[in-house]
């Protein structure tokens, strides 16, 4: 099993290379196509049913659980290669985790496309409509730090048999009631399996941004000089939750099944058949600090270079209130 990859020129240590699908040695600069993350194959997609038996637990390399004492996000690291560092945080006060426990290792992969330095102009670009933000920078050095993260996330395919009841108006006046059925493919539905990030709204929007279809299958190469957060939303939950995002979904079918009429107050009853899941960990830049005691992060999406994340607002609000209060004393005069 291999553990680090070393350079078979000079012997320096090879980490990934966002945007490049390669291996990049640090001290010779030589470069190493990955062959899985050019390859067509497409990322497999898992039996729900079985996953207890036919999950991989194979991270093709000494994975080891990290934990952080000051804010308890969990990642995964590379055993040669840990850093010390929890990337949610900054703290340097990590904790190995249950050495005993079995891993799920992820199916595919997709690979960042972002730089570090093209995530610091995308974060400098959206700064300039933060109020606070001179003070925030000057006041935090690792404002100017992004960490590069892979995050867990599941998609799930299930095919759905639905049954709806609705209404829907005719000649502006009649409600007439009307049924029907459908069949629907749902494909590639995600799940962010990080509570730590899925629990806000902002950062949840910026990692629903994925071109799922673009993911490859998964190589421990990928992860040279990046951890993984471990997922904290098991398969199962992952499915679960899923609920009313789902069956909001497949509401909005129901009108896009050629039928001109707009059905409304729609009612359904939706069986589930052969429900398939892909375990994919994603690419984030994340950036957090602390300002008044509260842990703010900023997120940029790895692949697509969509971000968003917390941002203290206090001094935003009592500035626009001050624009309102001058706006108005002039429109008196
Ligand atoms: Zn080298
Ligand atoms: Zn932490």
């Amino acid at each position: 099993m291999e553990q680090t990859r070393k350079c078979p020129s000079c012997g320096g240590t090879m980490i990934f290379k966002p945007g490049w699908d390669s291996l990049l040695c640090q001290s010779c600069g030589r470069k190493e196509i990955i062959p899985e993350l050019v390859s067509k194959i497409p990322v497999e997609e898992m039996d729900f049913l079985t996953a207890q038996n036919t999950a991989s637990h194979d991270w093709g390399m000494e994975a080891k659980v990290v934990v952080c004492k000051q804010c308890g996000a969990a990642t995964i690291q590379n055993k040669l290669q840990l850093s010390g560092l929890c990337p949610f945080c900054g703290s340097t006060t990590v904790e190995s985790g249950d050495p005993e426990q079995d891993i799920m290792a992820p199916n595919g992969v997709i690979p960042f496309k972002i730089t570090e330095e093209r995530a610091y102009y995308i974060f400098k670009d959206w700064i300039k409509d933060r109020f606070l933000a001179p003070e925030l920078l000057a006041q935090n050095a690792r404002l100017n730090q992004f960490y590069g993260i892979y995050v867990p996330m599941f998609t799930f395919d299930v095919l759905t048999e639905n049954r709806y009841t609705g209404h829907y108006t005719e000649d502006s006046r009649r409600t007439l009631f009307k049924s029907g059925k459908f069949q629907y493919q749902v494909d590639d539905f995600p799940v962010v399996a990080s509570k730590q990030l899925a629990s806000d709204k902002l950062i949840l929007s910026v990692l629903k941004d994925y071109r799922t279809r673009e993911a490859k299958p998964y190589t421990p190469e990928a992860l040279a000089g990046f951890p993984c957060e471990h997922y904290s939303i098991g398969l199962t939950d992952a499915w679960n939750s899923l609920g009313n995002d789902l069956n909001f979904h497949l509401q909005q079918q129901v009108n896009k099944q050629g039928d001109s009429r707009y059905i409304m107050g729609i009612e359904m009853a939706t069986d589930y058949y052969n429900l398939r899941y892909k375990y994919l960990i994603v690419p984030v830049w994340i950036n957090s600090f602390f300002y008044d005691n509260r842990l703010y992060t900023i997120v940029i999406n790895g692949q697509t270079g969509k971000i968003d994340g917390q941002w203290p607002k206090s001094f935003g609000t009592f500035a626009k209130k001050t624009a309102l209060f001058f706006l108005g004393s002039f429109g008196a005069v």
